[in-house]
């Protein structure tokens, strides 16, 4: 995770949520294009990264063995 803005209650996540800018050159001789740039977004839309799936996954709520109420993958039910 690169920032958290929690007052907005976003993220922005390295690779995640990436919008191309197309901008103008403002200037004459400035070079237009496009630019990737990371964009926040909230943060109960990013997902959790579940090991055993290898890949971003839904959490949903659950509970361990000790009736702690924990975060489990929606896929697998590994804890998260
Ligand atoms: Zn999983």
């Amino acid at each position: 995770m690169l920032e958290v803005s929690p007052k907005e209650g976003k993220v922005i996540v390295q690779g995640v949520n990436i919008v191309s800018r197309h901008l103008r050159p403002r200037r004459q001789g400035e070079a237009g294009g496009i630019v990737k740039v990371e964009a926040p977004m909230y943060a109960c839309k990013v997902m959790l990264y579940c090991s055993k799936c290898n890949k971003g996954v839904r959490a949903k709520a659950g509970t361990n063995s000790k009736g702690e109420k924990i975060r489990v993958c929606a896929k697998c039910g590994a804890e998260l």
